[in-house]
């Protein structure tokens, strides 16, 4: 196992501090953008130590200031590379733009009319277009405040974060007469895929310690509603439901890969909405861990990548059900298509199996570690303070 609980929280949640979360390589082509400019060189990236205090309450108009633009609040991405130490560097002019830290990575990169965009080379699905107004980028101000501000500097919301988790439910999709998405060549049912990675993950994150319940531990259906109360009656920390993609056969063909899911803050449209439905201005009780989510979707989706080699089909926003009414920070994985063959054939494997619950387990051990970065032990939180006082 290449991945050890026993490993330090501690110890890794300042490697993620300082590192920003990030492990973006810087490459050659991204320093020689470095030098086209159309801001003045940005200060060095901050870099809070664990126990920095939260910051002083910003009002967001002033943190953010914001402008109406197609009937929309948009921040000037300057205001982003200010804010975090960055320098605009444009790779198009006029349509894709960079944001570069000291050590010329790619820390974001915007494209004119996308809804996505990409956080340390991740990919990341946004409520409104990027714009671009009077030759400046622009993006949208609720996905600059429930997006990319708890994803630069996690810091920043520390008040505002949970503990890392302890108790886990694990809610392994469908089940019963609800066999979910199904690859029929190669007799594949969905209910029982996510069953067996369930299995797999919950061993995997006892032996780090956690303590995991499952919504399901046999081929039974289990009502949407019913899986979020099973969480919140256990006063769960953490709901992961794990699922298996699907396209119609038209559209089936080579798509690949991973997404990973969080609930969809209030305002804001979801991945692949157009337009706004009634429960786009709806606070729902899953709103309530909109930061945590935001955390925790992150380093799911970093770890299903990095462990599976697979394709990007993006970190996104729904809401559905399970989410909706989670009371803890909550997500939801589609872990790979059971409707291209090539993909489905190496789910039907035990060995794929295992390295997607082996990659959930380090994505929720990332999340873990950041959080505990914000939520030092008092006594290591005293000697850190003054230490950096008399650092001063
Ligand atoms: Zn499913």
């Amino acid at each position: 196992m290449a991945r050890l609980h026993a490993r330090s929280l501690l110890a890794s949640a300042a490697v993620l501090m300082l590192t920003g979360g990030c492990t973006a390589p810087a490459s050659a082509q991204n320093r020689a953008e470095a030098g086209r400019t159309i801001a003045a060189p940005a200060a060095a990236v901050p870099v809070p130590s664990p126990s920095a205090p939260p910051p002083a309450a910003v009002p967001v108009s002033r943190l953010w200031p914001s402008k109406r633009l197609y009937n929309t609040d948009y921040v000037d991405v300057q205001a982003i590379a200010e804010r975090y130490g960055l320098k605009p560097v444009w790779v198009t002019s006029g349509r894709i733009l960079q944001l570069v830290d000291g050590r010329g990575r790619v820390r974001l990169k915007f494209e004119d009319r996308d809804r996505d965009f990409y956080c340390d080379g991740l990919r990341v699905f946004m409520g409104e277009p990027v714009v671009i107004d009077k030759g400046r980028l622009h993006v949208g101000k609720i996905d600059v405040i429930k997006t990319i501000a708890p994803l630069m500097r996690p810091a920043d919301f520390a008040g505002q974060l949970p503990a890392p988790p302890r108790l886990i439910v694990l809610d392994p999709g469908h089940g019963g007469n609800d066999p979910g998405n199904q690859n029929a060549g190669l007799r594949l049912d969905e209910k029982h895929m996510t069953l067996d990675v369930a299995l797999r993950l919950r061993k995997l994150l006892e032996t780090r310690g956690y303590k995991v319940l499952l919504t399901r531990t046999d081929d039974r259906r289990v009502e949407l509603e019913e899986r979020d109360r099973i969480a919140a009656r256990a006063k769960a920390d953490l709901f992961l439901s794990i699922h298996f993609n699907s396209l119609p056969a038209t559209a089936a063909g080579r798509v690949t890969g991973s997404e990973t899911y969080v609930m969809t803050p209030q305002f804001m449209l979801s991945s692949g909405t157009e337009k706004k439905d009634p429960m786009t201005d709806v606070a729902f009780p899953g709103n309530r861990q909109d930061l945590a989510n935001t955390v925790l979707g992150y380093h799911l989706h970093r770890q299903l990548l990095a462990d599976l080699k697979t394709s990007d089909r993006g970190y996104k926003r729904a809401r559905f059900v399970v989410l909706r009414f989670a009371e803890c920070p909550a997500a939801l994985i589609e872990a790979a298509y059971l409707s291209n063959n090539l993909e489905a054939r190496k789910v039907a494997t035990p060995e794929y199996r295992q390295r997607i619950a082996g990659a959930i387990a380090g994505g929720i051990d990332d999340y873990a570690a950041a959080l505990a970065a914000l939520h030092p032990p008092a006594s290591l939180s005293v000697e850190t303070h003054a230490s950096s006082a008399s650092s001063r």
